[in-house]
């Protein structure tokens, strides 16, 4: 006897009494070592997946459960074929995340509140700040370790890997001094986007189109008078970030537009670019002087109104020359537009990034205006110390006093924000540091020792990464074009992070200050550090690569001798996602790298076969970080292919936003929904398209799908538990065991005896050859690492088997067949698709595909089954052909009988149906004729007027036809009131029938279970 089944199964509760079966009784530990060479015969096959980290800094949202489905469901796929695997998670956990979440749970405004956390002890309050994060970090991993678990997701959740561990901090710092090696690490000095906030320079790959914010600002008119002119004209310059104009040194021109001399109607003369004369006037002015090329305004010179404030009188008389003067722009770098503004723009060397290049290309000097948190600096006069950012006001009311503003108005704009705290960007002059992308490395290290590409002319560290990147496998295709067309135009990787507490260590030594020789090393290990070390080794020794202790430890500078300390910095936080393919592959998921222990077998893992991500913002991110750490270190792409997927929306099509009330926590639904549907929602989904998700969506794919299958499975228990069939367990199964492990074949498959089947009703025959043919296509699509397609298949089978398969198959069980070898092939063909489907649905949704194994077969876990052995000779085309012929020839029947208006329980003598020909319906066996008269409950069909079946006509009479429909429909009411009265199907029942059923007493007892029929002129059933 199989465990009854369910009909309103709570299948919530039911995944969590299989996730706490999993986890108390081993299986998960036995699926991890499922395909080990140490505990099994064999497993050759190696299939490597690597996680990329989620950041431990928040609890899971259910966006987080479509990639880790994904993550899920081809390291199960693999396990049923026999590979070998990791089954390694990873954690993100460095960076100004955390920081900026710890500072909220603190109430910590700046830096300077950090560094006094312990009150005047500034390296205290910092080992402080970063033990918090850290156990933020750890609270947050174990958080998101019971989510994925409660998701069904089976991994070493003991080891997983977090990107704060020595191995990975130290192998970021291998990856530096190979970078080194090269020449390809620089101190750059450049006008780089600042949070002032964060008091931290946001680097390029940073800045995602999601942190552009729609800001209005109130931009500006302003003239700027010229010197040395007879007419007391200005230039009109237009700027929409009014803090900047301080730090102005030069108005760009185009040479080659035209400007004009207009008189305004009060008589003062302004210089515009003649096109944009009436957008800035309208009519309100008096006329136009005279129009010359922007050529012959190169040179002027012109006065500026804070040209008092020491800071910049100081570059003033410093550079005479370059100071305010009319440039011609250089159109690569800052092209000028006549479609707004004046044609002149305003250039401010230190606070923009054309402005910067523009500046460096001419030789202009740059006037610093702000301190890190936007702060006007001291030698800035009397805007000493207000915040540029915070009150832009100052400029404006001053420049008004001046009488120097010709108009403003408020201005929509995209404008950057900090991706973290979500502050509004400057442009800051810092020093930071650099990986050069177009730098042709040191001699030596031109081309990689054992290098794929070591005969290719590729030198510089892009053109490199161009190669590596074409050598990997998108998903969906876009993404190579989108990671290309950011490999092609991205900036030097700007890797340090100035003022900042959590991540990694720069190990960049810096020979500075007033009696350094300016030179700068960068080390590769912590054995190089130790090596190096001339103090502090005792201090740091214990732990970890943090601030503030690894900073106790000086090394002596190589040329002049002098102690060095390392730089302030961290790293950029990509750098710890980056780096993982190299840092966390080890022995069992534990202990040191093997890229270093032994790199052999590192190879049997590197490089990763699949990653999978959402694709927004990793091409600039986890994509890229790994691609340009891959090829520094190897010069391979570090995974050979990536599927990417898309946003998931709310069910209204908008971002899920706790305030819109559309978002959902991951918890809450898995409780609601269902873990097993969820990932059915997630694997049905094209991955290239944003997805829409919430409880409506849910619950069509439960009813559709999941409740069908279901339904299915409830049939099989119920009838075959009626029937007392039992599965050949002696010759059907062999024990767990008995077969090798990892050649991939299912002990079911195996021994189950296809040739009986050979013979059996063509509906066994039909739906084991579709089957055969569904299990080929499941295994093909997941191969190809399409999910969808293989859902979707998954889905068209199951309802074949429950709309037709089981539907035409309801005569042949229990009281309703006197036919026991018929009744036993039907159990039997379905046991065998059942147990089997269980498998291959496995991966997608283990909480049913285990119940239904486990009820079944009887067996341990389907996590620890193989993939089902195919067996070609049930595949059978023909009937396959003549089956779908057939259900059209249903189809058309059924509307044809809603059109005569005869319900189906009545049997009709004659139906005329009209198809259009598809297939040849002449070639349809005569026992598939037989299902379709069945269904449609007629003696003979005619279709398309010349086809008729069975040839020789069947003539009954009217009389026989309608008592036939009464039968049918008594058998019906009687069956319903047996449900009414909540009978179990085996209890036996005393009937009252009309007496015009007298005749067919036996067969109707028989049908119903009565143990006694009486007649009378009502039914009545006790
Ligand atoms: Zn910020
Ligand atoms: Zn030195």
């Amino acid at each position: 006897m199989f465990k009854s089944v369910n009909a309103n199964e709570n299948f919530p509760e039911m995944e969590k009494k299989w996730l706490k079966h999993w986890y108390e009784k081993g299986i998960v530990k036995k699926y991890l070592k499922k395909n080990n060479p140490s505990t099994s015969l064999r497993a050759k096959k190696y299939f490597s997946f690597l996680d990329g980290p989620i950041t431990a800094n928040n609890p899971m949202g259910v966006h987080h459960a479509w990639g880790r489905t994904y993550k899920d469901l081809w390291p199960r796929f693999y396990n049923l074929l026999g590979y070998k695997q990791r089954f390694q998670n990873g954690f993100d956990c460095q960076g100004l995340w955390v920081e900026v979440e710890v500072e909220k749970e603190l109430g910590l405004r700046s830096k300077k509140d950090i560094e006094n956390l312990v009150p005047g002890d500034s390296k205290a309050s910092i080992s402080k700040f970063v033990q918090l994060c850290k156990d933020r970090v750890l609270k947050f991993s174990k958080i998101q370790t019971e989510q994925s678990k409660r998701l069904g997701y089976f991994a070493d959740w003991e080891h997983s890997y977090f990107t704060m561990s020595d191995e990975n901090n130290y192998m970021i710092w291998n990856f530096l001094k190979n970078c080194y090696n090269h020449g390809w690490i620089y101190k750059g000095r450049e006008s780089v986007p600042w949070c002032p906030r964060c008091e931290t320079a946001i680097s390029q790959h940073e800045m995602l189109t999601e942190d552009y914010k729609e800001i209005v600002h109130e931009s500006v008119y302003l003239a700027l008078p010229l010197v040395k002119t007879h007419d007391r004209a200005s230039l009109l310059v237009w700027t929409t970030t009014p803090w900047t104009i301080p730090a102005n040194i030069a108005v760009a021109i185009n040479k080659d537009y035209d400007y004009s001399l207009v008189e305004g109607t009060s008589g003062e003369l302004f210089w515009v670019a003649k096109d944009l004369i009436d957008a800035v006037f309208g009519k309100d002015y008096k006329r136009i002087v005279k129009t010359v090329k922007g050529q012959k305004l190169v040179g002027l010179k012109y006065d500026g109104p804070f040209d008092h404030l020491p800071a910049v009188s100081e570059v003033a008389k410093n550079y005479p020359e370059k100071f305010h003067t009319v440039i011609a722009t250089d159109d690569l770098i800052l092209p000028i537009s006549v479609t707004e503004g004046t044609g002149l723009v305003h250039t401010a060397v230190s606070a923009g990034v054309e402005d910067f290049k523009l500046g460096k290309k001419y030789g202009l000097p740059m006037i610093p205006v702000i301190e890190d948190n936007a702060d006007y600096r001291p030698d800035m006069g009397f805007l000493a110390g207000k915040n540029a950012k915070k009150h832009p006001e100052i400029i404006l009311n001053y420049l008004r006093e001046k009488d120097v503003v010709f108009k403003t108005h408020h201005y929509k704009h995209r404008y950057p924000a900090c991706w973290r705290c979500k502050s509004e960007l400057v442009w800051k002059v810092e020093d930071e540091w650099y990986i050069a992308m177009d730098k042709v490395p040191n001699s030596k290290f031109q081309v990689p020792n054992k290098s794929k590409i070591q005969n290719s002319k590729s030198q510089t560290l892009r053109q490199r990464m161009i190669e590596v990147a074409k050598k990997i496998k998108w998903m969906p295709e876009f993404g190579l074009d989108r990671e290309l067309d950011w490999l092609k135009n991205m900036h030097d990787w700007l890797i340090s992070k100035k003022n900042r507490y959590w991540g990694l260590a720069l190990p960049i030594y810096e020979c500075g200050g007033d009696k350094g020789c300016g030179g700068f090393e960068v080390l590769g290990s912590k054995e190089e550090l130790k090596k190096r070390a001339v103090t502090g080794w005792k201090e740091f020794e214990g732990h970890s690569p943090h601030k503030p202790f690894i900073d106790e430890v000086k090394i002596k500078c190589q040329s002049c001798g002098k102690t060095v300390s390392r730089l302030n910095d961290v790293g950029n936080p990509w750098l710890d996602a980056g780096i993982v393919a190299y840092s966390t592959i080890s022995e069992d998921n534990q202990g040191q790298p093997l890229y270093l222990k032994d790199k052999k077998k590192w190879r049997s893992w590197f490089p990763a076969d699949f990653i999978t991500e959402s694709f927004p913002g990793q091409f600039k991110n986890w994509f890229y970080a790994q691609i340009a750490m891959s090829t520094v270190m190897e010069n391979e792409p570090p995974f050979k292919r990536v599927l990417g997927f898309g946003t998931q929306l709310g069910e209204d099509g908008r971002p899920m936003h706790k305030s819109w009330g559309n978002a959902i926590e991951f918890n809450e639904g898995a409780d609601k929904i269902g873990v097993d549907v969820m990932r059915w929602m997630f694997c049905r989904h094209n991955p290239a398209d944003n997805m829409l998700f919430g409880y409506k969506k849910a619950d069509e794919v439960r009813r559709q799908f999941y409740l069908m299958l279901w339904n299915v499975y409830k049939f099989f228990v119920e009838y075959a538990n009626l029937d007392n069939f039992k599965a050949r367990s002696q010759n059907f199964l062999a024990p767990v065991g008995t077969l090798p492990v990892g050649n991939g074949v299912s002990q079911v498959a195996k021994n189950f005896n296809s040739s009986l089947l050979l013979k059996k009703n063509v509906l066994d025959r039909w739906i084991l050859s579709r089957f055969t043919e569904l299990i080929i296509s499941v295994e093909k699509n997941l191969k190809e690492f399409n999910a969808k397609d293989a859902a979707l298949e998954i889905e068209k089978f199951v309802s074949d088997l429950s709309t037709w398969y089981i539907r035409r198959s309801r005569d042949r069980v229990w009281v309703n067949s006197d036919n026991e070898v018929d009744k036993n092939n039907f159990y039997e063909t379905l046991y065998y698709i059942l147990v089997n489907l269980s498998i291959i649905i496995s991966p997608f949704i283990p909480f049913v595909a285990e119940e239904i194994y486990t009820n079944l077969k009887g067996g341990e876990s389907v996590n620890l089954e193989n993939w089902p052995e195919i067996d070609n000779k049930l595949i059978n085309k023909k009937i396959k052909e003549q089956m779908n012929l057939a259900r059209k020839i249903v189809e058309a029947g059924q509307a044809e009988r809603k059109v005569v208006g005869v319900k189906i329980r009545i049997p009709l003598a004659n139906l005329q149906v009209k198809i259009e020909l598809t297939g040849n319906f002449k070639s349809i066996s005569n026992e598939i004729w037989d299902v379709i008269l069945k269904e449609l409950n007629v003696k003979n069909l005619t279709v398309n007027n010349n086809f008729h079946y069975p040839k020789k006509e069947v003539k009954v009479a009217e009389a026989e036809l309608e008592k036939e429909g009464k039968l049918r429909e008594l058998i019906r009411q009687i069956q319903s009131s047996r449900k009414l009265k909540g009978l179990k199907p085996n209890d036996k029942i005393n009937l009252t029938i009309p007496k015009e059923f007298e005749k067919e007493k036996d067969w109707i007892a028989k049908r119903v279970l009565a143990k006694k029929i009486v007649f009378d002129n009502k039914i009545i059933v006790q």
